[in-house]
C-alpha cells in the first residue's frame, strides 16, 4: 500500500472532522502531499465519513492522475493540486463545510480579526467568489485569492485551510470555525470590536514562538 502513513493520517483527521461536526456525511475533503515522492493521499469522492476505510483513500500525482486506489478521488482534486503547486510551504489541505465558517461564506463576508485566533489564517480570512463545487474555476479563484493566508472562505460553500502538516491544517479549520462563530454572534448583538493591523502584526509574531516548550 502506497503512502500508508499519510493514508492513516488522512483517515484519522477525516473521522475527527466528522466527529467534531466540522463535516457531515460526504461533505469536505482532506489531503496530504508527500513532496519527496511527489504523491498525494486524498479522500475519495462521495463516501460517507462513517464508512471510510484506509483502502478508500486515493493516491494521486500532482496532475491529479490516480496512481493507486479503486475509488474516484475527491471532486476537488483541482484546488488541492493547484494549492500544492502554488504554495511550496504547505503539505496538507483540509476542506470543511463547518456551520459558522459557512454562514460567513454565505453572507459573502470575509472574517475580520474579531479574535486573535484569526491569526491561524493570518490577519483575516479572505473569501473566494462563488464557483461551482468541483470546477476548474473554483480551483482558480481559490489559488488567486489565497495569497499567504492559511485559510480561505469559499462563497456559498465552506472553508479551506492549509498547513505544513495535517495537524496544523486541521487545527486551523477548528480555530477558524471558533472565530467565525464569535464573529457571527457578536454581530447579532452589536458591532464587533475589530483588532488593529498593529495588534494582529504583534499576535502573528508571538504565534511563531508560542507552544515551543523549550526555554
Ligand atoms: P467530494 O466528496 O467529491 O470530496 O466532495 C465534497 C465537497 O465538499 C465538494 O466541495
Ligand atoms: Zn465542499
Amino acid at each position: 500500500m502506497m503512502l500508508k502513513t499519510e493514508r492513516e493520517k488522512v483517515l484519522k483527521y477525516s473521522v475527527r472532522a466528522f466527529e467534531n461536526r466540522l463535516n457531515s456525511s460526504t461533505g469536505g475533503n482532506l489531503s496530504i502531499f508527500n513532496r519527496e515522492k511527489n504523491l498525494i493521499a486524498i479522500t475519495p469522492s462521495g463516501i460517507d465519513y462513517s464508512e471510510l476505510k484506509l483502502s478508500d483513500i486515493v493516491i494521486i500525482d500532482i496532475s491529479g492522475k490516480v496512481i493507486e486506489g479503486e475509488n474516484k478521488p475527491s471532486s476537488e482534486v483541482g484546488f488541492h493540486t493547484g494549492l500544492y503547486k502554488k504554495r511550496d510551504d504547505i503539505s496538507s489541505i483540509v476542506h470543511t463545510h463547518s456551520i459558522y465558517a459557512t454562514t460567513m461564506a454565505c453572507l459573502n463576508m470575509e472574517i475580520l480579526p474579531v479574535h486573535y485566533l484569526v491569526g491561524f489564517s493570518g490577519k483575516k480570512v479572505p473569501i473566494a467568489p462563488y464557483c461551482e463545487f468541483g470546477s476548474q474555476e473554483l480551483a482558480e479563484t481559490i489559488c488567486k485569492n489565497i495569497e499567504n493566508y492559511n485559510a480561505i472562505l469559499l462563497q456559498n460553500h465552506g472553508l479551506v485551510s492549509l498547513g505544513d502538516s495535517i495537524e496544523k491544517a486541521y487545527t486551523t479549520a477548528e480555530e477558524i470555525e471558533f472565530v467565525a462563530r464569535i464573529y457571527y454572534q457578536t454581530q447579532n448583538i452589536g458591532k464587533p470590536c475589530i483588532l488593529s493591523d498593529e495588534e494582529m502584526e504583534s499576535v502573528l509574531k508571538k504565534f511563531k514562538v508560542y507552544g515551543n516548550k523549550k526555554r
